[in-house]
C-alpha cells in the first residue's frame, strides 16, 4: 500500500504507509541495510536482541517516593513507561487508521502529562500489536514548532491539547513491531518535525500520478522520507548505459531506469542516515554541504522494489538545484544549540500490563534510539544518523510531583 496522504496531513501530520510498492515492508523484519530482502515478520537474525540489551544497561527508576502510582498496573521499566488502558489504545488505533488528520493522540498524552513532568520534545507512543485497521505503520503529528525560514514551514503551531506547555514538539505513534529485531521507524517520524515542506512545486515528492506528500519521491534526496540515490541510477536500454545515454521506448514514449533499492516514500528499511538535504532542513548543516542540484525523473512513476534493485519510468531526468530551493524559501539557519540536543519518552501503550518480553523489546529500541547501547543488527541510534551533529536522550525521568506546574488541560 502507498502511502496516503490528506491536505491536512501534508500541512501537520505525516502518515507513513505500511510498505513501498514492491516486496519490502519499512521498518519490518531483520536488519537494515539488507535491500529488503529480509521477508517481513522473518525476525532477522539469530537470537532475541531485546533480552541481551536489558542486561547490558539496566535502568533506573528515579520516581520520587511521593509520585502517585501507576493506574491499571502499568509500570515504569528501566527507561520506558507502560501505560495500561484499553480506551488509549484505541486512540492510538484509530489514528493509525486514519488516512487523514482527524485522529488525535492528546487523550494518550494527557494520560503521559498526568505522569511525567513538561521535559520531552518528543513522545513515541507504541502498540503492542498490529491493529487490522491501520492504514499507516506510524503517523506524526507536531505539537509545537515555529515557522523555520527555510524549510518551507511558514506557519507556526502551537497546539495545548496534548498536555504541554509548549516544549513539546511532536508526537509519533507506531503500530508493534512484527519483531524484536526490527526498530520502529523513529529516524523517519522525527525527521517529519522538519520536513518535507517544501513547496510541492520544486518537484520533490510527486510522480507522474501520485502525490508522496512529505516525502521526496522520485528525487536522489536518498535520505530517509525516501527517494533515491543518485548514482546507481543506470537504463535498462540499451543495458549497462546511463542517463542521459538511455533509449526511449517508442511505444510507450517512456524510459525506464533501475537504481539500487529504495522507495519513494520511505528508507528506513535500509537503515540510511539523514540525507544532506534533511540535516539542511533540520539545521545541522550548511547549504555549502548540499549538491548543486537534485535529480528528478520527469513523468515519473515508481515501479517498485525486488531485493537490492528499484525500477522507476519517466520521459527523463532533470535537476531541481539547490538554489531554487534556497530562492524559494530563503536561507536555512544553522540550529541553536537548544535544537540540537533532545529528549524523548518511550510510551509502551498497552491494554493489559505488557509481559516482560514485550517490555524488554522496547526497552532495546530505545536504548539503541538513545544511543545507550551499542546498535545490534545495524539499528543506530538519533545522533548517528545526524552524523553526530546532534543527540537525543531516551531514557525516562522523574515522576511529575505536586510543585510541577500542572498539564495544559
Ligand atoms: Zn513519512
Amino acid at each position: 500500500m502507498r502511502t496516503r496522504i490528506h491536505l491536512l496531513v501534508a500541512l501537520s501530520v505525516a502518515a507513513c504507509s505500511n510498505s513501498g510498492s514492491g516486496s519490502t515492508v519499512p521498518g519490518s523484519g531483520g536488519s537494515p541495510g539488507t535491500g529488503g530482502s529480509a521477508p517481513p515478520g522473518s525476525g532477522g537474525s539469530a537470537g532475541s536482541a531485546a533480552p541481551d540489551a536489558a542486561t547490558i544497561a539496566p535502568g533506573d527508576s528515579s520516581s520520587p517516593e511521593d509520585a502517585a502510582p501507576l493506574p491499571n498496573g502499568g509500570q515504569e521499566y528501566q527507561g520506558i513507561v507502560n501505560l495500561v488502558d484499553p480506551a488509549l489504545v484505541a486512540q492510538i488505533e484509530a489514528v493509525l487508521a486514519s488516512s487523514s488528520s482527524t485522529g488525535d493522540y492528546s487523550p494518550v498524552t494527557q494520560a503521559f502529562y498526568a505522569l511525567y513532568p513538561d521535559e520531552y520534545d518528543f513522545l513515541y507512543l507504541f502498540l503492542d500489536h498490529q491493529p487490522t485497521t491501520a492504514e499507516s505503520d506510524a503517523t506524526f503529528v507536531v505539537a509545537n514548532r515555529p515557522a523555520i525560514p527555510g524549510t518551507g514551514i511558514d506557519t507556526p503551531t502551537a497546539l495545548t491539547r496534548f498536555g504541554s506547555r509548549g516544549r513539546l514538539k511532536g508526537v509519533a505513534g507506531f503500530q508493534g513491531t512484527s519483531s524484536a529485531d526490527s526498530l520502529p521507524a523513529l529516524a523517519h517520524e522525527t525527521m517529519h518535525y522538519w520536513g518535507n515542506y517544501l513547496d510541492p512545486a520544486l518537484g520533490f515528492g510527486r510522480e507522474k500520478d501520485y502525490d508522496y506528500g512529505p516525502h521526496w519521491g522520485l528525487t536522489g534526496v536518498y535520505g530517509q522520507l525516501g527517494g533515491f540515490d543518485p548514482s546507481s541510477v543506470v537504463c535498462l536500454v540499451p543495458d549497462g548505459a546511463k542517463p542521459p545515454d538511455c533509449t526511449l521506448d517508442p511505444d510507450r514514449n517512456e524510459i525506464d531506469y533501475e537504481t539500487s533499492a529504495f522507495t519513494p516514500g520511505t528508507n528506513t528499511f535500509l537503515g540510511l542516515v539523514y540525507a544532506p538535504l534533511e540535516l539542511y532542513l533540520m539545521g545541522l548543516v550548511p547549504v555549502s554541504e548540499l549538491p548543486t542540484s537534485f535529480p528528478v525523473v520527469i513523468d515519473g512513476r515508481f515501479d517498485g522494489t525486488v531485493a537490492t534493485i528499484a525500477f522507476m519510468v519517466g520521459t527523463g531526468i532533470g535537476q531541481i538545484a539547490t538554489s531554487d530551493i534556497v530562492s524559494r524559501h530563503g536561507s536555512r539557519a544553522p540550529a541553536a544549540d537548544s535544537d540540537k540536543h533532545f529528549t524523548a519518552a518511550f510510551v509502551l501503550v498497552t491494554s493489559t500490563p505488557a509481559a516482560t518480553d514485550m517490555l524488554d523489546r522496547y526497552v532495546y529500541y530505545q536504548q539503541v534510539w538513545g544511543a545507550e547501547v551499542t546498535s545490534l543488527n545495524g539499528w543506530m541510534s538519533f545522533g548517528y544518523h545526524t552524523g553526530n551533529r546532534a543527540n537525543m536522550t531516551t531514557h525516562i525521568g522523574r515522576r511529575r510531583t505536586s510543585a510541577d506546574p500542572a498539564p495544559v488541560q
